[in-house]
């Protein structure tokens, strides 16, 4: 299936002229740069002939997990001691950037948002993208396994109302630090995908920040207007679901509801990535 623009859009060098637009769209080559020109640092020009030195970016890592420039790395997060491992990919741009966060099934039975994320994860190409994603597709492994409603399985609890959670708590409380212990404090954004649950029939809107801070929650609804839907929403909550406890530290997020489109989902995702990367000297 051919990208969506939206999707191609992500990788920074496609646009042609467009701010961003990276040397390697205009080597007369055709190739991509390579490692050693990363590591001298590569002079770009957006549309209006400004020049910026973009270097290659560093590994990531998560738990045992670690990807370097240019690589796509699956595998799984151990929730502390319940032995509960959760899937989970770092794909680390060639080029240094911001870390973006993809979650998906936090609520396992709202499917485009799962899907979206699974695509997302199989479209993007590191080694043309400036950045780097996490991207969880399926947070709810175990409900999803055994088919609940959007609750975790063994305790029964909504994983979007149980953040911060707690180390030493029910199997929810335990995702939900995770997070905020192992992932949050390496992420600069965070975009949530959501659909309408087995129970719901929802229109598309979107969720921004209300609060957090005046800087997270601007940076927040450039996101939500990058997205391709009507509707947007301010939470007043400052904790209890993911994205709201992300924003209390600092890193801000969306969190998208789209029910119909698969492509609207993950474009809605990636323009709001691009949006991030044209205003991130701003904030
Ligand atoms: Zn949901």
């Amino acid at each position: 299936m051919p990208l969506p623009g939206t999707v191609r859009a992500l990788y920074g060098n496609l646009q042609e002229g467009s701010p961003g637009a990276s040397e390697c769209e205009r080597r007369s080559s055709g190739g991509l740069p390579s490692v050693s020109e990363y590591k001298k640092g590569l002079s770009l020009k957006d549309g209006a002939g400004k020049e910026t030195k973009v270097y290659m970016g560093k590994n990531l890592t998560l738990g045992e997990l670690t990807a370097k420039p240019g690589e796509k790395v699956s595998g799984w997060l151990h929730i502390a001691d319940s032995g509960l491992e959760i899937p989970v990919s770092l794909i680390c741009g060639m080029q240094d950037g911001p870390t973006v966060l993809v979650t998906g099934g936090i609520h396992n039975a709202e499917y485009v948002g799962i899907q979206a994320a699974i695509e997302l994860r199989e479209e993007l190409k590191p080694s043309q993208m400036r950045g780097k994603v996490i991207l969880f597709p399926l947070v709810n492994r175990t409900g999803f396994e055994h088919r609940t409603m959007s609750m975790v399985y063994e305790d029964g609890k909504n994983i979007n109302r149980e953040f911060p959670g707690d180390p030493s708590g029910t199997l929810t409380e335990q995702i939900c630090h995770t997070f905020v212990d192992k992932v949050f404090p390496q992420v600069d954004y965070y975009i949530d995908l959501h659909c309408g649950d087995g129970y719901e029939e929802l229109y598309p809107h979107v969720y921004t920040l209300g609060a957090a801070s005046p800087k997270v929650n601007q940076a927040s609804d450039a996101m939500a207007r990058a997205v391709n839907v009507k509707f947007r929403y301010p939470s007043q909550n400052p904790s209890g679901g993911s994205y709201n406890q992300a924003g209390s530290m600092g890193v801000p997020g969306i969190l998208l509801i789209q029910t119909v489109s698969l492509n609207v989902l993950k474009g809605g995702a990636v323009l709001s990535y691009c949006e991030l990367k044209e205003q991130e000297n701003s904030f």
